[in-house]
């Protein structure tokens, strides 16, 4: 990108805590973990309603960044960087985006809308990248952030953007305007769904309508209601199934696995074939088709590429390899700023010390071929990849540029040499462009399990994290809950992912599951709920910290403590107050207390209990009952010990129904999977994990056929039957089936008919459109875990950390 910082001061109007001004900045980052992050990088501290990004910025000096937007200087950082102090560093990031969209004069297009926006986007690029060195936006970075990163990714070669803007309530817009300044306006489509964040259509309307204010076209599906609110200078160009009087008229038919669409414009009438058949794929298609026109495309180039078209993969996913590695598939696209992306949340990803990158030919950077890969080159090198896999020509030509590179010049050469390139125990990230087909190759790494799978939304987790921070006072620490592979969603991942949010501790139930947690590289503090006898040792030895419950569990870890000479190892004492599960009675404290006097070898850490019933408000007394309890007998061991440790009694639902229980610590578990007890929390939450399949067979049976073992569903009519293959080994309750349960397909519920057997189940699919193949979802949103354990008598937990560890877990970030 290349500022000079006293520009940059201007444009934010900050006050600064240096004086020499001519530095340059080479990028801008908000991420802490960026390995991209360098001296040339200046970091936003951005503040959210429960994060606060300035308390990485000690860490980030010591990494070796020098310039810092803050909103205060933190305590003791002043003469240790430069700071550019703002009200509000969101805002400053805008406004500096604003500025620096200024510096460049080329066409912009700027879509919104409520669906679609992400896909038109790609396809835009796809359909003008012959012609032009286009910039857009990355992934779908539409939001207040994302949107001015996308824009700083402007540089000199560019001379085409296509930015994407989202928004979620009124006054957002002008911001979002001011940064892309289009010259193009694309609307999608504006959805009748209630938004929370509008009072009605018309205001939502009117907010999108914003982005359009300076354009020299507008492009859209001719609308009347819309067009009532579009301003009168504004030009329109319009495209219509129905309407006639629109600039261009569709009529569309679809044959077979594609759509064959009758345009007419301007007296001009000529045939595209597009390769899709659903509504939404057609009218993403015609405001592609529209914008062509508009730049005055030849009919004949816009039949050529508009066949050509794909389907949109926006996600990065994470997948289990072959050999123990770990696969990160980003093959549907490659241009340097989705690179740049992929490498960081590589990093986030962290699980082998080994990485590997599978990289194609980069297209429309912008840049000449020679500075494109010197700089991935420097990406590759900072991101400490150990070996680069080059497929294309182009890539190929500047192989030595990357460490330890093997070049290809096709896929398919890579694919014949594939047995000896020993893909093992690493993480490989692939990235290559469409044309390359790279999905071939992920097939060949991907490890062969059966087809279910349990996607984790780890945005959603962070979702939910933030959700259960936000009730917390300033001060209270929180625990969250990882036992049981993080409530079957995975352990490292999540933990992963937590200790970036700088959560204070880890709670699993036995030594090993910390233990494996230690050995992923986690670090933070965690509590063993219930430490084995036997494996005092390695505790110890992986510095965890147990739960002591009773005297012969506290003089056996003494024993040992004594043994190693340890001196003040942390330790947690755990009070029994009516759940009658562990702990210490109220009788036995004396005992405790004279125990722990003759002792320097452990530190009390804290002191817990936990609640029976939080989540039932009919046990209310009950509960407070207990509350008051771990009050006195905590507060006995705090005097007689003179000690002052954290305190915590509080679960998920103690945090939710009990606040002024929340001590020094709560422990938050279930909440943080997206469940809640509470009908209306449970709206605020996100559901974190969706367990997906695919249907193996179909049949149709007539009336009077059954389906499964001992007949149990009779068909009373002609029925479409598919088979699942997941059953109760999986983790699927028998109770769940015989009609009470379903599953969903594309939103459509089919019924589960016939019992579930042990790795299969059936499901009536009479009327619902799917074929061999076609992904069902067992849970999720619609029929969520709620749900299924209303269903069959059971709760939430049992049934997530039921899913048996042979379905695969899928981590993604949207
Ligand atoms: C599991 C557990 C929690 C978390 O409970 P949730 O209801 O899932 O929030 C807290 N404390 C202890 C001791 C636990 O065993």
């Amino acid at each position: 990108m290349g500022v000079i910082i006293k520009d940059i001061i201007q444009s934010i109007q900050a006050e600064t805590n240096f004086e020499k001004v001519s530095d340059l900045i080479d990028n801008v980052s908000i991420d802490s973990r960026s390995l991209q992050n360098n001296n040339k990088t200046l970091f936003f501290a951005l503040v959210g309603p429960h994060h606060d990004a300035h308390i990485y910025i000690e860490d980030l000096i010591t990494k070796g960044v020098h310039y810092f937007a803050v909103n205060y200087i933190p305590e003791g950082l002043n003469s240790r960087a430069n700071f550019l102090i703002v009200p509000n560093t969101l805002q400053a990031l805008q406004d500096f985006a604003a500025y620096y969209r200024s510096l460049f004069h080329f066409p912009i297009i700027g879509i919104t809308g409520s669906n679609g926006k992400t896909i038109v986007k790609e396809w835009l690029n796809f359909l003008l990248g012959p012609d032009y060195n286009i910039i857009r936006s990355p992934k779908s970075y539409n939001s207040q952030v994302g949107v001015p990163l996308s824009v700083i990714g402007i540089n000199t070669y560019h001379n085409f953007g296509i930015f994407e803007a989202g928004i979620s309530t009124v006054g957002e817009m002008v911001h979002l305007q001011k940064i892309i300044k289009p010259t193009i306006g694309i609307l999608t489509n504006i959805g009748s769904a209630h938004d929370e964040g509008f009072a009605d259509l018309s205001q939502k309307i009117k907010e999108k309508l914003k982005l359009f204010k300076d354009v020299e076209v507008l492009i859209l599906n001719k609308n009347k209601t819309i067009e009532a609110f579009i301003k009168s200078d504004t030009k329109i160009f319009t495209w219509s199934t129905q309407d006639k009087t629109a600039d261009v008229f569709i009529q569309k038919k679809v044959i077979d696995d594609h759509s064959e669409l009758s345009i007419t414009c301007k007296g001009l009438c000529f045939k595209i074939s597009i390769p899709f058949t659903d509504e939404a794929s057609i009218e993403n298609s015609m405001h592609c088709i529209l914008t062509m026109l508009y730049l005055k495309y030849s009919v004949e180039t816009i039949e050529e590429r508009v066949k050509e078209l794909f389907p949109v993969e926006m996600r990065l996913k994470v997948k289990n390899g072959i050999n123990n590695c770990t696969l990160i598939d980003d093959s549907y696209s490659s241009d340097f700023q989705s690179l740049k992306i992929a490498l960081d949340f590589l990093e986030s990803q962290k699980q082998h010390k080994k990485r590997t990158l599978i990289l194609s030919d980069i297209f429309q950077s912008g840049l000449t071929e020679e500075e494109l890969y010197s700089r991935v080159s420097h990406l590759i090198v900072s991101h400490k990849i150990n070996r680069v896999f080059c497929i294309g020509e182009t890539v190929s030509k500047f192989k030595n540029k990357f460490l330890n590179a093997i070049s290809f010049l096709t896929t398919e050469d890579f694919i014949k040499a594939f047995e000896n390139l020993h893909f093992i125990n690493e993480t490989v990230l692939i990235k290559g462009s469409r044309q390359f087909e790279f999905e071939n190759i992920v097939s060949l790494l991907e490890e062969k399990t059966h087809e279910t799978v349990l996607d984790i939304n780890l945005n959603a987790i962070s979702h939910n994290l933030n959700y259960f921070k936000s009730k917390l006072h300033p001060k209270t620490k929180l625990m969250i809950m990882v036992k049981a592979f993080g409530y079957g969603s995975g352990s490292y991942e999540i933990a992963k992912l937590l200790a970036h949010h700088k959560v204070d501790y880890l709670g699993v139930a036995f030594a090993d599951e910390g233990i494996e947690l230690r050995k992923a590289g986690i670090e933070l503090p965690i509590l063993v709920m219930n430490p084995e006898m036997t494996s005092f040792h390695s505790i110890i030895q992986y510095n965890l910290e147990p739960e002591i419950y009773n005297i012969r569990g506290l003089k056996a870890f003494l024993k040992i403590a004594d043994e190693k000479h340890l001196q003040d190892y942390p330790v947690h004492i755990k009070i029994n107050t009516g759940m009658n599960r562990l702990g210490f009675d109220t009788e036995i404290l004396p005992e405790l207390i004279s125990v722990l006097k003759q002792t320097k070898r452990i530190d009390i850490k804290s002191i817990m209990s936990h609640l029976a019933s939080s989540d039932v408000p009919g046990h209310r007394d009950f509960t407070l009952q207990q509350i008051a309890d771990f009050e006195r007998d905590s507060t006995t061991l705090m005097s007689e010990l003179n000690i002052k440790p954290i305190r915590h009694i509080c679960n998920t639902s103690g945090i939710s129904n009990y606040p002024q229980a929340q001590f020094d610590m709560v422990r938050l578990g279930i909440g943080l999977y997206g469940v809640s007890n509470e009908e209306d929390e449970q709206l605020k939450l996100e559901n974190v994990g969706t367990l997906k399949s695919v249907i193996s067979q179909i049949r149709v049976i007539e009336a009077g056929e059954s389906v499964g073992y001992v007949r149990r569903f009779m068909a009373d009519s002609t029925t479409k039957v598919a088979t699942i293959p997941i059953g109760y080994a999986d983790g699927i309750s028998r109770l769940w089936g015989n009609g009470v349960g379903y599953v969903t397909i594309n939103g459509k519920r089919a019924p589960i008919i016939g019992s579930i057997c042990m790795d299969m189940l059936m499901i009536n699919v009479t009327g619902i459109n799917c074929v061999e193949g076609s992904e069902v979802v067992i849970f999720g949103n619609d029929p969520s875990v709620i749900d299924i354990a209303k269903a069959t008598s059971t709760i939430p937990y049992e049934i997530l950390t039921s899913i048996s560890a042979r379905v695969k877990r899928v981590f993604y970030r949207e």
